[in-house]
Parts: C-alpha cells; sequence; structure tokens
C-alpha cells in the first residue's frame, strides 16, 4: 500500500488544514521534551512570526538511561496544545504506549512514533487505526525496506496519512550522533508515495553542521525537515548539545528561505 507502483501520485497528508507533501517544503521544529508552559510558548511564538505551522515536543520520552528526564506525560500535551491554540499551530508529539493513543488525539494532530519504536509491532497497529496523522522515524538500525514496512502496518490499518523520517542510522562514526543516511530520501521518493522528511538535530547530533545537512535533505528531495529548538538549550532537560536557540533557529531560517528551497 506504501508502494508507488500501487499509488504513482504523491500522498499530501494534510495535517489540519496544513498540507504537507504538496510540493513546498514543510519545516517541524520545537523542543525535544516539553518542559514548561513558558518554554513552548516562547518557541511557539517563534515558529508563528515565521509562518511555520507545526509544533513538535516530547511529552513521552524514550531514553537511554532510565535515569534520565522522562517527559511530563499527558500534562506535557496539554501545554503543547495550549501554545498551538494561541498561535494557531499544529501539534506533533511522540506517543509510546499503544493506550495512549485514544488520550493523545485530544491534544495532538500528529503522533509521532519514535525511532526506538519503529517495529514495534502493536504500537503501529494502533496508529494504524487513530484519526490523526503518523510521522514515522526510520529505526537507527532499520533498513529502508523495514521501514517501509513498518509504514505499511499503519497503513494496512487504514490510517493513510503517514510521513516518513529519515534521522540518521547506526555506524562506527562518532563525530556525528548518528550516520544521516541521505540516500534513504530518493529511495523512499522512488518507493513509495508518502512525504519524507529528515531530522537534521537527532541525524547529526551536534549544531555546527545543522545548515549544510539541512540543504543537502532538501536538495535530495525531501518534502521537509525536522528540528530541535529550545529556548536556553544550556538548561535543556534533554539532548541540551544539539538544540538550537530561537535567535539561531532565525537565522538558520533566513538562511534556508536564501537558497530558494523554502518559502
Ligand atoms: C525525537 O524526535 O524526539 C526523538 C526522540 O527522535 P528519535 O526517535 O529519532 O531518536
Ligand atoms: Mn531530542
Amino acid at each position: 500500500l506504501v508502494s508507488r507502483k500501487r499509488h504513482p501520485e504523491d500522498t499530501v497528508v494534510m495535517v489540519g488544514d496544513e498540507p504537507v507533501g504538496d510540493g513546498k517544503r514543510t519545516i517541524v521544529a520545537g523542543p525535544c521534551s516539553v518542559e514548561s508552559e513558558e518554554q513552548v510558548r516562547q518557541v511557539a511564538q517563534s515558529l508563528k512570526k515565521q509562518g511555520i505551522r507545526l509544533l513538535r515536543g516530547g511529552a513521552f520520552k524514550p531514553r537511554t538511561s532510565p535515569y534520565d528526564f522522562q517527559g511530563m506525560g499527558e500534562e506535557g500535551l496539554q501545554m503543547l496544545r495550549k501554545a498551538a491554540d494561541e498561535y494557531d499551530l499544529k501539534v506533533i508529539s511522540e506517543i509510546v504506549n499503544p493506550s495512549d493513543m485514544e488520550m493523545a488525539e485530544r491534544y495532538v494532530d500528529v503522533i509521532q512514533i519514535g525511532a526506538r519504536n519503529m517495529q514495534n509491532f502493536e504500537l503501529l497497529k494502533a496508529a494504524g487505526s487513530v484519526r490523526r496523522p503518523v510521522f514515522l522515524k526510520r529505526g537507527m538500525s532499520a533498513t529502508v525496506e523495514e521501514f517501509l514496512f513498518a509504514a505499511e502496518y499503519i497503513v494496512s490499518r487504514g490510517n493513510t496519512q503517514v510521513m516518513l523520517c529519515e534521522r540518521g542510522i547506526r555506524t562506527y562514526e562518532k563525530w556525528t550522533r548518528n550516520t544521516l543516511d541521505i540516500s534513504a530520501v530518493p529511495l523512499l521518493k522512488q518507493e513509495s508515495h508518502l512525504p519524507v522528511f529528515v531530522d537534521i538535530t537527532h541525524s547529526t547530533g551536534r549544531r555546527d553542521i545543522q545548515r549544510p545537512v539541512a540543504k543537502a535533505a532538501l536538495a535530495a528531495g525531501a518534502d521537509g525537515i525536522m528540528l530541535e529548538v529550545h529556548p536556553d538549550p544550556s538548561v535543556a532537560l534533554s539532548d541540551a548539545n544539539q538544540q538550537i536557540d530561537i535567535p539561531q533557529f532565525e537565522t538558520f531560517m533566513e538562511d534556508m528561505r536564501v537558497t530558494g528551497l523554502i518559502k
């Protein structure tokens, strides 16, 4: 069902009234984790100023260590919803538990499935039954074929509104957090009709190379990019080393617009 052979036209995913995959490039931005009302409000305000509609923020955080910040849960989703409503934005947030899908529908416009859960088949099936688009991230050790099968799980349950996100894979390279598989972008576009994103934050794990990586992603045909933005990354409760602050985000977007790849 996700194959372009069966369905040659691009799928345009509707996030409420916001089309994704219609030719214009989409930016998804926001903090790694929701930490406070004020934090998400500041980021939401910056998105609004730049005409960006999709606000991200993690409330259920799948952390490597059980001692790290696990996220604010439902309260975090409420904060995201409130900030998004104030600035007419759409909310995208990760859900990790199939039994939270119904609850999530009350707050989020897009369900995110994270890299660590790409082959959590019960979660994929649950995402296939919700009336919300799904933002599916590639597992850090998943092949492109496995990634597409994961999307197939969702679509085969009746939810055709799926976006794919390449977020880097695990290799021996240590100077980046993951290795961005840039060739996955044209491959996914060729093999499937779903919109394709690149997460420039988790793939690199560093701030200093995000701009060329973003340009490469868009030049390779990505329908959009995701990045993490935090009002003060130095005090962030997760991913402090890779998030950019609001002034950096604004210059990043100016730079992207100069390329003509983003309006
Ligand atoms: C995220 O985008 O919040 C995240 C945790 O990324 P990933 O699942 O790709 O590691
Ligand atoms: Mn993060």
